[in-house]
């Protein structure tokens, strides 16, 4: 299968062949055709499966048979949840929009908005937004949405777990009815599909299971450890097997900082990138890493959502995330487009209950070791039976207040 079976014209197939990418992704074979068609899509699809170009090639062809408005208004949005992750989208957007008379921008929040006005001003037809900088431009009229034919709903989960669903009503009630809808997402929790009953018609579904694809091609290990000697730890797995591009999760933004300062105190090339770090720390802490100046990216989850590095050799989660599906979304920063990746997570005793429902969600026991030289203390006992309550945080005004936004 190539991209021109797909359907795609020479104008995205060349800016494909730029990229060097050499076949469609599985994603990019199923979602092609029917945005092609027209169709309103529902899609399963986990970040790394090629899921940004699976929904931007097909839409911008079809933008390009047609001729702009004269206000040049925008004709597609996409929106996303996170500033990063939008960033890398227009990116994209930009890069197979390279051939074609196409006009494009990013708007998100937390950095001046007058360049971002600018470039609206000038027109443009694809828009790639964060919710709440986009409902700031449109009520001040700088953006208009009467013109919008596709809306594009990417890491509708994360947008939902954020705290975005008022921000999404808002939006989608603003937008004319008539219109092409996309909707991806990693995960299918009761309010993603209440959104997807409430904004999609006659969806055609599309499932490219984590649990088959990703997953699988990962290989997969726990070291179990005590929790006051994982920087230790993990200090020694990164030197003494030479990792040069290793992304590390941590739970909090203090235990990125923490472990960050613990790694650079031992001549390790490492940066922080999270909620706090102003907009332009974290775009270097990424550049740096890509280019490989930084070894080290050690980031919360929200943060390092959606980064775009592919072929990442090293996922190490220095402490397991208390929801199952992050665990996915986490490894699925490595082995990506085919190639194989490895996941380490250090997991402490009082972990083991979240490595179990881990366990359960990708229905495969994780091989696991205690390490040479890092004996459990046995002192430090497993929790009990858990309680029923590690269900999704619903977030809301406060937390979000309280940095639920920005983890
Ligand atoms: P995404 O899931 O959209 O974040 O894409 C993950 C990575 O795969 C990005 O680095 C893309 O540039 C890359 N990619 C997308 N499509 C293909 C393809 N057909 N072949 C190889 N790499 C691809």
């Amino acid at each position: 299968m190539t991209f021109s079976d797909l359907g795609l014209n020479s104008v995205f197939v060349n800016a494909v062949e730029e990229k060097g990418y050499a076949k469609p992704t599985p994603i990019q074979e199923k979602v092609i055709p029917w945005v092609l068609k027209g169709k309103d899509i529902l899609a399963s699809a986990q970040t790394g499966t090629g899921k940004t170009a699976g929904f931007t090639l097909p839409l911008l062809q079809r933008l390009s048979k047609q001729k702009h408005h004269p206000s040049r208004s925008v004709r597609a949005l996409i929106l996303t949840p996170t500033r990063e992750l939008a960033s890398q989208v227009y990116e994209n957007v930009k890069e197979y929009s390279v051939f074609s008379d196409l006009k494009s921008t990013v708007v998100y929040g937390g950095v001046n908005q007058k360049p971002q006005v600018r470039k609206i001003r000038s027109g443009i037809d694809v828009l790639v937004a964060t919710p709440g900088r986009l409902i700031d431009l449109h009520s001040q009229r700088i953006i208009h949405f009467d013109k919008i034919e596709i809306l594009v709903l990417d890491e509708a989960d994360r947008m939902l777990d954020m705290g975005f669903h008022r921000e999404i009503s808002k939006i989608i009630g603003l937008l004319p009815n008539s219109r092409q809808n996309l909707l991806f997402s990693a995960t299918f929790s009761s309010d993603i599909k209440g959104l997807a009953q409430n904004i999609l018609r006659h969806p055609v579904n599309i499932d490219t299971n984590p649990k088959n694809s990703t997953v699988e091609a990962i290989n997969q290990f726990v070291y179990k450890i005590d929790k006051s000697r994982k920087a230790e730890f993990i200090i020694k797995l990164i030197k003494e097997g030479a990792w040069d591009q290793v992304l590390v999760f941590t739970r909090t933004k203090h235990g990125a900082n923490n472990l960050c300062k613990k790694m650079k105190a031992s001549d390790i090339n490492a940066m922080a990138i999270h909620g706090n770090k102003s907009q332009t720390a974290r775009t270097n802490a990424l550049a740096g890493f890509k280019d490989g100046a930084v070894n080290v990216l050690v980031a919360t989850d929200i943060a390092a959502r959606g980064i775009d590095i592919p072929l990442l050799p090293h996922v190490v989660n220095f402490e397991l995330p208390n929801i199952p599906e992050d665990y996915v979304h986490r490894i699925g920063r490595t082995g990506r487009a085919g190639s194989n990746g490895e996941a380490v997570s250090l997991v402490s005793v009082d972990e083991y209950p979240y490595l179990e429902d881990i366990q359960k969600l990708i229905s495969f026991k994780i091989p696991s070791e205690i390490p040479e030289g890092f004996p459990l203390d046995p002192r430090i006992t497993a929790p009990g039976p858990k309680k029923k309550t590690r269900s999704r945080p619903r977030s809301s005004k406060r937390s979000r207040k309280r940095g639920g936004k920005r983890r």
